[in-house]
């Protein structure tokens, strides 16, 4: 019998958003052929049949943001604000990528007689997280489809319902049968679809399931691996920032989306002289911030998308004071989880040792630091196992330069918050946080393989023999 994914609203567990027939190994396996079946025709439609459906699915996501806004507010419980802007971002993502991201595969002539041509790789499995449902799935499922690769997606258990929306604008836009396929399920079928005969894996979620992805192909070195994944993001406060711009960048970094973003902060090293007037605005701020029911007038942040999260999220605060810690706030939702309030812990020493201190928290909870200058700011943020963003704020450009290159992360922004990226730009990280294949516009070189052109019309030339070869 085949299972059932259920969706609940992590706001009102009455709300059932939808129900999904789970696919087991079987139904992969046919799903993935399907896929595979389709792929020489896509790849054979040529760059401006693909580049046409994709314009038309722009519309059509452009058109319906409204209703992709409530239904992702619905099913993971971002606010409206939250959700709206997610929902904004699925058509602007398919302009960059027919542009910016088609250029840099569109090959090029090295010498005369030789080039490089960027082909599709096959059929490509895109995982999505719950943490953006729409967006992040898209990031992956445009610049794979635009290179002329099919396309298996997996999205979220926890957000099905979004997957299946956007599966649904696609058909909409006229996309052939089988080069969109989905399955649904939780991490069984996740490891059925790495499993399958699939020829990449273009993944966002966590370091842990990134991990046993990588494990999972370690045999299948053609099954090329994507991986997007998790953060422990510092940012850093000088002493000459304007201080209410690192507060409310701070507070939107730790906070958005409920604190559950790859990108959302939560190292903060603030000079020493600064420190207790950050601390007092940034608490000040945190306790302000509106918490409700998504869909609410002026509410800033929903509920934790599951209670399963809450859970985890408790967890790691309990760890705080072991971590030598002390708690200086943890906002009361004033409301059941999975609804939470916004936490700060101060420390007296950069040193991060505990796992508090060094596991990703995915969540509204950030831990302060005091540091003396940039030096020692630049060697505590890279005093982490992941790799993902890093945020420097400071009226000084020096200081920041000094920071470029020297910060081991994909994303390192100036008197902006760890979370602000662009899809103009690469999106990725190292260590723990990826791979060093970021998404953003630079999706396009991992959806592809390159091959390398020597070309001649010339005819065969006897002087070009090397010695001892006979002429035929
Ligand atoms: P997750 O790793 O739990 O799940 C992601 C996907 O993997 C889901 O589709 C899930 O069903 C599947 N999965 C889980 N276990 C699996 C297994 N063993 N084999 C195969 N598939 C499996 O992540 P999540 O909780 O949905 O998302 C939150 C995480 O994603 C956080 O760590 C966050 O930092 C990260 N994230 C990273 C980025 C980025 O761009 N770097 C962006 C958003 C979120």
């Amino acid at each position: 019998m085949t299972a059932t994914l259920e969706s609940v609203s992590p706001s009102d567990p009455t709300d059932v958003v939808g129900r999904f027939p789970v696919a087991d190994a079987a139904a992969v396996a046919q799903t993935v052929a399907r896929a595979r079946a389709a792929f020489p025709h896509w790849r054979d439609a040529g760059a401006a049949a693909r580049a046409a459906v994709l314009e038309r699915f722009a519309r059509a996501v452009g058109e319906r943001a409204d209703e992709l806004t409530l239904l992702i507010a619905r099913e993971v419980g971002k606010a409206r604000w939250d959700a709206a802007a997610e929902a904004r971002l699925l058509a602007p993502k398919i302009a960059v990528t027919l542009g910016d991201g088609m250029r840099l595969v569109s090959g090029y002539e090295a010498a005369p007689g030789q080039r490089a041509s960027y082909r599709p790789r096959g059929v490509l499995a895109v995982y999505g997280p719950f943490n953006f449902p729409a967006h992040l799935p898209n990031g992956h499922i445009a610049p794979a489809l635009a290179t002329g690769n099919t396309v298996v997606f997996k999205p979220s258990e926890v957000a099905p319902a979004v997957g299946a929306w956007m599966a649904e604008r696609w058909r909409d836009a006229g996309l052939p049968e089988g080069v969109l396929e989905v399955v649904q399920g939780g991490p069984e079928t996740g490891r059925a679809l790495a499993a399958a005969d699939i020829d990449g894996i273009l993944f966002t979620g966590s370091y842990a399931t990134g991990r046993a992805l990588t494990l999972a192909t370690i045999d299948a070195p053609q099954k090329i691996l994507a991986l997007e994944l998790g953060g422990s993001n510092a940012m850093i406060v000088c002493a000459d920032a304007d201080l209410d711009l690192a507060v409310s960048e701070a507070a939107l970094s730790i906070a958005a989306t409920t604190g559950q973003r790859c990108t959302a902060v939560r190292r903060i090293f603030v000079e020493r002289p600064v420190r207790e007037q950050f601390q007092e605005k940034l608490a000040a701020v945190l306790t302000g911030l509106r918490i409700g029911a998504p869909l609410d007038e002026g509410v800033f942040m929903g509920p934790l998308a599951s209670l399963d999260a809450h859970a985890r999220l408790s967890r790691m605060r309990g760890l705080a004071s072991a971590a030598g810690g002390e708690r200086v706030l943890l906002v009361d939702a004033m409301r059941p989880p999975p609804y939470t309030g916004a936490g700060l812990v101060r420390f007296e020493s950069a040193a991060q040792r505990h796992p508090y201190q060094r596991e990703e928290i995915f969540g509204p909870e950030a831990a302060l630091y005091p540091i003396g200058d940039i030096d020692e700011a630049i060697a505590a943020a890279n005093d982490s196992d992941y790799g993902l963003a890093a945020s420097v704020i400071t009226c000084n450009r020096a200081k920041y330069e000094r920071c470029i290159g020297r910060i081991r992360t994909g994303v390192l922004n100036w008197n902006k918050g760890t979370i602000g990226a662009s899809g103009r730009l690469p999106f990725g990280g190292s260590a723990r946080s990826g791979n060093d294949r970021p998404a953003g516009v630079t999706a396009t070189l991992y959806c592809t393989a390159p091959q390398a052109h020597l070309e001649s019309e010339a005819g065969f030339d006897a002087s070009a023999l090397p010695p001892g070869m006979p002429k035929p």
